[in-house]
């Protein structure tokens, strides 16, 4: 279902082109004639429908290339939009971290395990079995945005092993792959891994490497959320001053893309725990070899300093393995405990970098936005008993911030990396804490780029349009020219900025109009979601 647009022509007017190619920036006029763009530059003033854009950027829809918002693409509810909306983004990548609402055997057992992962605020169900399907769904709903999907690994190993720890059956690695096979004939734009949930964990490089070849021979991308993202993870062996866990999982995954030839997405390249920082050289330096290389690798990246993710990613896999039943057994605590004491010296991490964002449960809920010391403290327990008992409440789904992924310099530095794209990797969170990137990433990657002069307008523009519509293929997308979509931002260079607030929940400023496909959806503020107004991007 795709609406009509309501002014057929409008006419955004002497403003400045950032064309989201990365090209100089120039003044003119830009025309939107229904769904795509008619013209630019000069255009005669009587054209259509006037908007004055004098002193005002023009510039295509922000992409939010790794994004969880497809489970909320199903609701009812287009609300969950609105921080979006009101930082400009116009299309999603969705279906990344191994997680994705289809990709799973129809006959599966574990329809309830599927249910439940991270994102149930869109449907309470899955009513589809397929690609295909979970599409006309989203079609007879009509988008309120446009929305790429990636097929997740970890929702087609969960509708057969379940959240088991062992290597998949023969069969079972065949089922796997022609489930994702299926997906990505239907559509989508790549597969996703998640190899620090369940059970993504458990998954070998054998299994992954089947997995990248199978995206390889769609030529496609492979997205992934690595084993390790600190110098020490409880997700590989712990080897005494041994290789960095964050640099051993970028090898992993280089290794991958050097022996498959995948295109791979390296999703969110983050530094938990400030004694990581000090790999950050290391790091890039891996990327650049391995483009240098030839590797047609690229990395996406948000601009805080803290990221939202599940509490029990701070688990080690022998752990993970054993739960629930492992939270009641007092050896199994024990050696956790001492586990994470020396982790967290090692990473330079700890509870007081815990903030429990949405606790799940009836019995911390209270708690939401709270840091774990402080909840310890109000329920008078350790901080460790307080972490175990609300994934024991909450069945392991408590969501959390983690601070210390970056700070500013990094950010600064991985933000001028000619492989970095910009992300949210956010949702908003019903009932619980906001994540601040689910309201203002795209503003604050800008203010960033202004304030601390680390990017030019265009290439700031360009890593949050143009370079992730290349990366994944979408095609009209990211970029101002005619015949191209009409997802449009207009934003005042000056005044733009996030507003990053206690609660993660204010608006950015400066963002003066938005349009998805032509459809006026955000003016003066206000917010007008129209069904119909997004486009499903299959390739
Ligand atoms: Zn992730």
């Amino acid at each position: 279902m795709l609406a009509q647009v309501k002014d057929q022509r409008t006419l955004l007017k002497g403003g400045l082109i950032v064309d989201g190619t990365g090209r100089p920036a120039r003044s003119g006029s830009v025309l939107l004639d229904g769904r795509r763009i008619a013209a630019l530059g000069d255009v005669p003033d009587d054209a259509g429908t006037p908007v004055d854009c004098e002193g005002k950027v023009i510039a295509p829809g922000f992409i939010d290339a790794h994004s969880h918002m497809d489970f909320f693409s199903a609701s009812e509810n287009p609300h969950h939009f609105d921080s979006f909306t009101a930082q400009g983004a116009t299309t999603f990548v969705a279906g990344n971290c191994g997680f994705s609402p289809f990709g799973f055997a129809p006959e599966t057992k574990h329809r309830g395990l599927l249910e439940s992962s991270l994102f149930k605020a869109g449907r309470e169900t899955l009513e589809w079995n397929s690609f295909a399907e979970y599409c006309e769904v989203l079609d007879g709903l009509g988008l309120t945005h446009n929305f790429a999907h990636l097929v997740g690994h970890g929702a087609a190993r969960t509708s057969l092993s379940g959240f088991e720890a062992r290597r998949l059956g023969d069969a079972e690695h065949a089922q796997m792959l022609a489930i994702l096979d299926r997906a990505l004939s239907e559509g989508a734009a790549g597969v996703s891994f998640g190899l620090q949930y369940k059970p993504g964990v458990f998954a070998k490089l054998e299994e992954l490497d089947d997995v990248a070849r199978l995206v390889k021979r769609h030529d496609k991308l492979l997205t992934v959320h690595a084993k390790a993202y600190s110098s020490f993870s409880g997700t590989y062996p712990m080897i005494p001053f041994g290789r960095p866990h964050n640099l051993k999982a970028i090898d992993d995954m280089l290794g991958l893309a050097r022996r498959t030839g995948v295109r791979l997405q390296f999703s969110h390249l983050i530094f938990a725990g400030s004694r990581t920082w000090k790999t950050v050289d290391q790091a890039v330096e891996l990327f650049d070899r391995a483009i240098g290389d030839g590797v047609d690798v690229c990395f996406d990246m948000f601009p805080y300093g803290c990221g939202a993710t599940l509490l029990n990613t701070l688990l080690p896999e022998w752990f993970m393995a054993g739960m629930p039943d492992a939270l009641h057994k007092p050896l199994a605590r024990a050696r956790l405990r001492l586990e994470a004491e020396v982790g967290f010296r090692l990473v330079g991490f700890g509870y007081p970098q815990i903030q429990i964002t949405n606790a799940s449960c009836a019995e911390y809920d209270e708690h939401n936005g709270r840091f774990l010391p402080d909840i310890a403290k109000r329920v008078g327990k350790s901080s460790f008993d307080t972490m175990l008992d609300i994934l024991d409440k909450s069945d392991a789904e408590a969501r959390v911030l983690f601070h210390d992924y970056y700070n500013d310099d990094i950010i600064d530095r991985l933000m001028q990396h000619p492989a970095a794209i910009f992300a949210s990797d956010s949702w908003p969170e019903p009932g619980g804490h906001q994540n601040p990137a689910a309201y203002g990433t795209f503003p604050r990657f800008l203010r960033k780029a202004r304030d601390r002069g680390s990017l030019s307008l265009e290439a700031a523009v360009h890593k949050m349009t143009g370079a992730a519509a290349v990366r994944f293929r979408l095609a009209d997308r990211g970029r101002l020219e005619e015949g191209a979509a009409a997802d449009v931002v207009v934003f005042d260079w000056n005044e733009i900025r996030d507003h990053a607030n206690e609660a993660g929940n204010a608006r950015p400023s400066g963002i003066e109009q938005v349009f998805i496909n032509g459809q006026l959806v955000l003016q003066a503020g206000e917010i007008d979601l129209v069904r119909g107004a997004g486009e499903l991007l299959l390739s």
